[in-house]
Order: C-alpha cells, then structure tokens, then sequence
C-alpha cells in the first residue's frame, strides 16, 4: 500500500473529528478519520467521502473514533507520516500549524439560522412576546459549538436586552449551556432540572437547541411533563442535521426545524481539495480570515446551510434525492 498522502480529518472534540486519508490504488489513499456512528450524519459524512473519493481513483482508510479523542488523535498518529496534508472536515482541527485546509459549512450562519427558526415562529420580529427561553449548545470540545451558539446569540441579544426573550434560569454562555459530546442523553438530564427548578409555574416557549440528537433529548423531557399534550404547547425547538428522527418529529408537529448542511457537497468540495493539493493546483477557498485555530487562520471553503422545516422538507430533502420518501413517512 503507498503511504498516505492525503489526510482528512473531522475534527472530533477539540482535536480531530473526521479524517480521511487516501491510499490510493493508482493515484493514493487518502486516510478520513470520523468521529462517530452514533449519529447518522457522520455515517453519511464517511460514506459520501469514500464514494467521492474511490470515484476519483483513490484509495481511502476511513475510520471512526466512538468520540473518543485519544482514540482518534492515535488513529490519525498512525494515519500521518511526514509530507501528507492535513484537511480538517466540518470540524476544525485547533492549536496544529499542521492544518493546510478546512472544508465546512458557514457555522456561524448555522447558529443565526436556529435562532430565525425560533424568532420567525414565536412572531419575535412582529413585536409579540415576552417569552421563556432556554439555551443548550454543543460540545465544549468541539469549535463548531461556539461558532453556532455565538450566531444564535447575535439574534437573541437584543431580544433578551428588551425583554422580548426571557431566559428564566439565568443560564447563558458556553461555559454554562454546553453538551459534552453532543449527547441527547445529557441534554434531556439538563433540561429535566430546569423544568423543575424554573418551570413549575411559568411557561417554556422556545429551546435553542444546536443539533436534532440534542433536540430530541429536549423533546422528550418536555413531553414527559405534559407539553404537547391537551393545552400546553409544544416550545418552538430548533435543530440541525436533518437527521431522519427530527424530521419524522418535524412533520408530527413536535421539532419545529432543523438546519440541512449537505454532506454530499461537503464531500465534493473536500475531494476537490484533495485533488488540488495532489496535483500541486491552487486549492480553491472562499474564505481566508474567520478560521484562527489558535496557530494560524486556516484557509476555509465555507458551504451554506438551509433551514428546514414542515413547509420545505419534501423540497429540500427528497426532492433533491438526499433522503427516500419512504425513510422519513
Ligand atoms: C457538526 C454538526 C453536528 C455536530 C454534532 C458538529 O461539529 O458541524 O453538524 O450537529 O457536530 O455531531
């Protein structure tokens, strides 16, 4: 086997997430190391890259990490050997000058989208209000969390600074609203302790909630004391991923959207870096300022991410072939 030439690696937890690196039949392998299969999206992710990849005569090494960062940082060690390129995927790989590119979504724009899918359905922008929020973000071991919550917030702020939005618990700030690995699980836990500690007697409105496993964590808690059922309403809940389950609770009227970021596109852009970088041809970025990991800002490709929700699922997942009707109803 060619040694690897090529590394690709999401970043999963501070560290590294997806990798992928080719070793190649003809033209070399490429190593993609993922973080984990307990999501669907990641599973899509690697799955999209090797058919991208093995497409385009490459070999690949892909593999997943359960979330685990030594796991990873050694399935990469072994993965690298002197002169391969490193290429962070969807996750940014922090504090390495050893990161040549970055292929992702606008994370920030992310983070602004859940928060427009909750003003636009609470009638924020109408001057309705006050309402009860709460606010859950993603792993601190993730740089992605920051980015969507900081987005969410530049909407929220001058909402919470008129009195629009009320965050009853006081909770705010990723120190105080992380998900340790984005675990639904830990979600729910938190969510559970906040409905009793400040919600006995007032209303839950909305839930900022940064990704559809976290969501339905949420979900459940808030059905376990009677919201969407007879008069309590269901709090307007974002997401993202449009994993299968948030969107089947979408259409139930329970998850009020998600944010779609195209894993196929992803996997194109990221081949194509692949590519360049192989071919010693310019590597095609569109933003080269945003992505400081802490050593150096690294030069980004930067997808756009769509809202989704009961008005455009069909549209926007099964229309474009993403998922099969048939998966979802
Ligand atoms: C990704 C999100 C995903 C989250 C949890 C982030 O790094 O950008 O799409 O929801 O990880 O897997």
């Amino acid at each position: 086997m060619k040694p690897i030439r090529t590394f690709i690696a999401a970043v999963a937890i501070g560290l590294l997430g997806l990798s992928a690196q080719v070793s190649a039949q003809s033209k070399g392998t490429v190593g993609i190391a993922m973080p984990t299969k307990s999501s669907a999206r990641w599973i899509q992710d690697g799955d999209n890259i090797v058919k991208v990849l093995k497409a385009r005569g490459y070999g690949t090494d892909l593999q997943y990490a359960d979330d685990d960062v030594p796991n990873q940082l050694s399935q990469i060690e072994n993965m690298l050997t002197k002169g391969v390129k490193v290429i962070a995927y969807d996750r940014l790989i922090r504090n390495s000058p050893n990161v040549d590119y970055y292929a992702t979504f606008d994370n920030f724009q992310v983070g602004v989208m859940q928060a427009q899918s909750i003003e636009g359905p609470l009638g924020l922008k109408d001057g309705k209000g006050p309402f009860n929020i709460e606010m859950f973000g993603g792993s601190p071991d993730d740089n992605n969390a920051f980015f969507f919550y900081n987005g969410a917030m530049s909407v929220f702020d001058p909402y919470i600074k008129s009195g629009k939005l009320v965050v009853a618990s006081g909770q705010t700030g990723m120190e105080k609203v992380s998900t340790l690995r984005w675990d639904g699980a830990t979600a729910q836990a938190r969510m559970d302790n906040l409905l009793s500690a400040y919600y006995t007697k007032k209303n839950l409105d909305a839930v900022l909630s940064p990704y559809d496993g976290i969501s339905i964590g949420i979900l459940s808690s808030v059905k376990g004391v009677g919201y969407g059922s007879g008069k309590q309403k269901m709090p307007v809940v974002s997401g993202q991923d449009a994993e299968v389950p948030s969107i089947k609770s979408i259409i139930a009227g329970e998850q009020t959207a998600t944010i779609f970021k195209d894993t196929r596109e992803l996997a194109k852009v990221t081949a194509d870096m692949v590519d360049a970088v192989l071919s010693g041809q310019k590597v095609v970025v569109n933003d080269t300022t945003t992505y400081n990991n802490g050593v150096k800002v690294v030069p980004a490709y930067l997808l756009k991410p769509v809202i989704v929700d009961k008005s455009n699922w069909e549209k926007v997942l099964v229309d474009s072939g993403y998922y099969k009707k048939a998966a979802i109803q």
